[in-house]
Formats: C-alpha cells, structure tokens, sequence
C-alpha cells in the first residue's frame, strides 16, 4: 500500500521508523521544508509545499497513494486542512494523530492568547525578562515590544527581524527539567512564552516554571481538522493495516 506521512513532529519521525521496514507498505514522508536541516529519515522524504489542496490532490493521484497520515504538528492547521480536502475529494483514507493539549496542573500560572502578536503584548510596558520557546518564524512578532529583554530558543537561527535585546539559544529537544530549571534562574526569567505543543520532549519547562513560580503566556491551538483521530504512531500503524486489510479495488478507492 503507498502511504504518505504528512511530517514535521515527533510522531512523524516515530511512525516513519515503523514503517521503515514493514515490506507491507511504501512509505513516502513529506516535510514543508521549515526546518532547514532536518534529521535524516529512514524512508524516501519529499520536502516543501504543494501547492494548497488542488496542489496535494494532483500529486496524491500522480503517486497513486493509497491512504494519508497527517502527523504534523498541533499548530499546522492549514496543510491539515488541505489533507482533509484533498483526500475528502479523492475519497482516500486519511487518519490524523492528533497530540493531546498540556492541561493546566495546581500551581500553574497560564495566561492563554490567541497569537504571538497578542503574547508580545502580554508582558506589558513594565521590562521584564522574557524566555521565548518558540519556532523561528514566530519571533519576529516580539520586535514590537522592544522593552524586554528576550532569551529565545529555537531549533535554527531565525531570519526574521528581531528585538533588540535578545540572546539565542539554538537547540532541539527533548529537555529535562533539571537543566530547564537552572536556565530560567539563571537568566532570571520572570515571565515564559510557549505554544501549548504537547507531549513530553519540551514539557519539562512547564514543571519548571511551576516550581518556580513563573508565569506562562500560554499561545492557544489553531482548530486542526482532521481524519480518523489516532494519538500515537503505532495507532497510525494499526489503522494503517485495518485499511490493508479492507482495502477495496484500486479504482474504487478513487471513486472512479
Ligand atoms: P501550515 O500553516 O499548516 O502549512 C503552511 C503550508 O506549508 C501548507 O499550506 C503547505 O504548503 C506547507 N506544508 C506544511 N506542512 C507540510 C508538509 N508536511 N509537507 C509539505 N508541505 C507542507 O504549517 P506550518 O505552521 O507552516 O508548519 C510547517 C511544518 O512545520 C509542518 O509540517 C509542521 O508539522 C511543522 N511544525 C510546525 C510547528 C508550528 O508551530 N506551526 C511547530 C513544529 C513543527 P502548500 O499549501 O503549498 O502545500
């Protein structure tokens, strides 16, 4: 069976290992190109856009895949959004893993906003130092409220314009908490920006902020619409080898 991963997160990486060697399927993962040097994958990797839905259902049918797994990240809403039109149009299978939210824990202090343009407003006018845990294309909303000072950690050097007090830290988790605690103090961060990503690679700054009584500005998920809802890669697995197993006639998978 030819299957696309739509990657980009951890599970993506998780699932493209499972398949990796399962003679059973023809594994196909494509990346949106963002991060600029990816880790390599064990099976064939495509990188950057298509060209919106009309774009995806042209090369799902070029390379007669036979069902989609969305795996991107939990704020990627639009090329989930393309997934479940184009693969609505082709009547192709399409499950989505979908990374349950953090949930505020006793002792948290979340303050939660719609954007990062609305996060570089949360801090107010006072200065205050302020740990950005963000992507590199989201710091550029901080040039506007240039009075903190920011320590940002990113996974690649950003090339957006930026505020000018700012230290970088370039690094890719997972984290642990231990070394995340001793980062915000001794930066004396008072105030944490984060997405609300899930999962436990970047989790431990969020218990270290409880312990240390930071507050969150907490940015909120996009809606992600989505197929057949699976939380882990082995679920995707799993339902992957049901769509096997019931597969109807190349042809009729296409409704043609
Ligand atoms: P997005 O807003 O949903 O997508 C924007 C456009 O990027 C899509 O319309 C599509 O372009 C292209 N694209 C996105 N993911 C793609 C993929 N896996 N393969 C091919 N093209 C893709 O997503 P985004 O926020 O730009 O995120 C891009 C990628 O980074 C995703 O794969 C996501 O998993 C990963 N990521 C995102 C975040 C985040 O916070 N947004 C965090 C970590 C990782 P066309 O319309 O031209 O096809």
């Amino acid at each position: 069976m030819r299957v696309l991963i739509l990657g980009g997160s951890t599970e993506s990486s998780e699932l493209s290992r499972l398949l990796a060697d399962n003679s059973r399927f023809d594994t196909t993962l494509s990346l949106a190109g963002r991060t600029l040097k990816p880790r390599a994958q064990p099976v064939r990797t495509r990188t950057g856009g298509f060209g919106g839905a009309d774009g995806l259902a042209a090369w799902l049918v070029q390379e007669s895949i036979e069902a989609v797994i969305d795996a991107t990240h939990p704020y990627a809403d639009q090329i989930s959004f393309n997934a479940v039109t184009a693969c609505g149009r082709l009547r192709l299978p399409l499950a989505t893993i979908l990374r349950p939210a953090w949930q505020p824990q006793p002792g948290d202090n979340w303050l939660t906003v719609a954007s990062a343009e609305a996060a570089a407003d949360a801090p107010g006018s006072q200065p205050r130092r302020v740990f950005l845990s963000l992507g590199r294309l989201e710091l550029g909303a901080f040039a506007s409220a240039p009075q903190h000072h920011y320590v940002a950690r990113s996974i690649e050097p950003p090339d957006v314009a930026l505020p000018p007090d700012i230290s970088l830290i370039l690094d890719r988790g997972p984290f642990d908490e231990q070394a995340e605690t001793a980062l915000l103090t001794r930066e004396k961060i008072d105030m944490i920006v984060s997405k609300n990503s899930g999962g436990a690679a970047t989790y431990p700054k969020i218990t270290a902020t409880r312990k240390l009584g930071i507050p969150v500005v907490m940015i909120a998920r996009p809606l992600k619409v989505h197929g057949h809802a699976v939380e882990h890669a082995a679920d995707a697995v799993k339902w992957l080898e049901q769509q096997l197993a019931h597969r109807a006639t190349p042809g009729s998978a296409r409704g043609v």
